[in-house]
């Protein structure tokens, strides 16, 4: 990727917990920025609750006009039981979908690190996570979820329902190459997903992986029918590098594989379009549970800054020192409320971002 001396970023803070842990990973961002002497410009946006409270809709015409002058999109989480009640194109979550169409966000990228010392965090037994540095890439535009939707009454007089499972060639495509490419820089295996002994759908896809394979001879693929996939997650995570899926399997596999490391504070994702742009934000939501009681744990935002450098910016080096800063702080045994095993040790959002800012001081940049 070619790298630039000056970025922006639209950070879109959203709701409840959002404004917390986004004003941790601004500072994350501003220290990259100092440290490697790259300019940094963040522009500000409103998106979800926020948004409709003051603009009267969730995705204002003004915070698309500076997402898409941005190289790069940071945003916390929308949503609460304030909107809850609201009209569909009313509620916090059409902000979240109008801005992924209208960014052509069509790759979402999931990691699943299981990190060593919060290995007790998981639900499965430690023998069987440890270790585990997986990523789901799921399509995020295509399929049954964006296909033709029916509902009718049949000659019988019972209702009927029908979605449409829809691929192109283009959009398996597409996938497959961020898929490859991601691939060949972590340990160049990729495992595709599908339900080619049922679908025509899955057929087609397993016909276009193979023929992009091709072009990506370095890189081993393989395939896997999504239910065997769901299990071998839960029984041998290990063997999981980088696996690729169309729309619907990868939303559920995605949650399967995030939950393998048990802790949602602690997960990132990207969503990218063509070229280098895409937005970053934690998995997690707005928890308005604990929103405004400065306890919510903000590695998963700056985590998904990590991943906005290495994907967005090129900045490599800069990613591994923030994931390296965030590991060393939990090596030093340092927890918020979500991640402690002793509550009443729990670090608030603001020490928890202090102590990530110390590590990753200590960078020593080439
Ligand atoms: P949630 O992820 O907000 O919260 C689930 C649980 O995890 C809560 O107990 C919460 O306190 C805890 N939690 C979440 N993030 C945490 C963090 N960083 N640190 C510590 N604890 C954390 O899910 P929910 O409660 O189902 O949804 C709340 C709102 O968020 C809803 O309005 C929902 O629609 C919205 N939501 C938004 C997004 C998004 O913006 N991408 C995603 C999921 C849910």
């Amino acid at each position: 990727m070619e790298k630039k001396k000056q970025y922006t970023i639209a950070v879109l803070p959203g709701d409840g917990i959002g404004p917390e842990i986004v004003a941790e990973a601004v500072k994350v961002i501003e220290l990259v920025a100092r440290k490697t002497g790259v300019t940094i410009d963040v522009e500000y946006g409103r998106i979800g609750g926020i948004a409709i409270d003051t603009d009267g809709t969730p995705l204002p015409e003004q915070t698309l006009e500076i997402t898409k002058r941005a190289d790069a999109v940071l945003l916390g989480a929308v949503g609460g039981p304030k909107w809850d009640q609201n009209p569909g194109h009313l509620r916090p979550e059409a902000g979240l979908l109008g801005i992924r169409k209208a960014l052509g966000l069509f790759a979402n990228l999931r990691p699943a690190t299981m990190h060593e010392s919060l290995v007790d965090a998981s639900s499965l037994k430690p023998e069987a996570v440890a270790g585990v540095d997986l990523i789901v890439v799921r399509e995020l535009t295509g399929g049954i979820y964006f296909g033709e939707k029916k509902r009718y009454t049949a000659a019988d007089g019972g209702e009927v329902a029908e979605d449409l499972l829809i691929y192109h060639e283009a959009e398996i495509e597409r996938i497959l190459r961020v898929s490859f490419e991601l691939a060949r820089k972590r340990s160049k295996r990729l495992v595709s997903v599908d339900k080619a002994n049922v679908l025509e759908s899955s057929r087609l896809w397993r016909k276009v992986a193979e023929r992009v394979g091709a072009d990506y001879p370095d890189v081993e693929l393989s395939h896997m029918l999504v239910d065997s996939c769901a299990m071998q997650l839960v029984r041998a995570p290990k063997q999981f590098d980088v696996i690729v899926t169309e729309n619907m399997f990868g939303d559920i596999l995605s949650d399967q594989a995030a939950m393998l490391t048990g802790s949602i504070g602690m997960l990132a994702s990207a969503s990218l379009a063509e070229g280098s742009f895409g937005l970053y934000e934690p998995v997690h939501g707005s928890a308005p549970d604990i929103a405004g009681k400065g306890i919510a744990n903000p590695l998963a935002t700056i985590l998904s800054v990590g991943m906005m450098l290495r994907l967005s910016l090129g900045l490599d080096e800069a990613a591994d020192a923030v994931e390296k800063a965030v590991w060393s702080v939990l090596d030093a045994g340092h927890r918020t409320g979500d991640i402690a095993a002793d509550k009443s040790q729990a670090l608030g959002t603001v020490e928890m971002g202090k102590l990530v800012l110390a590590e990753l001081e200590k960078w020593e940049t080439a």
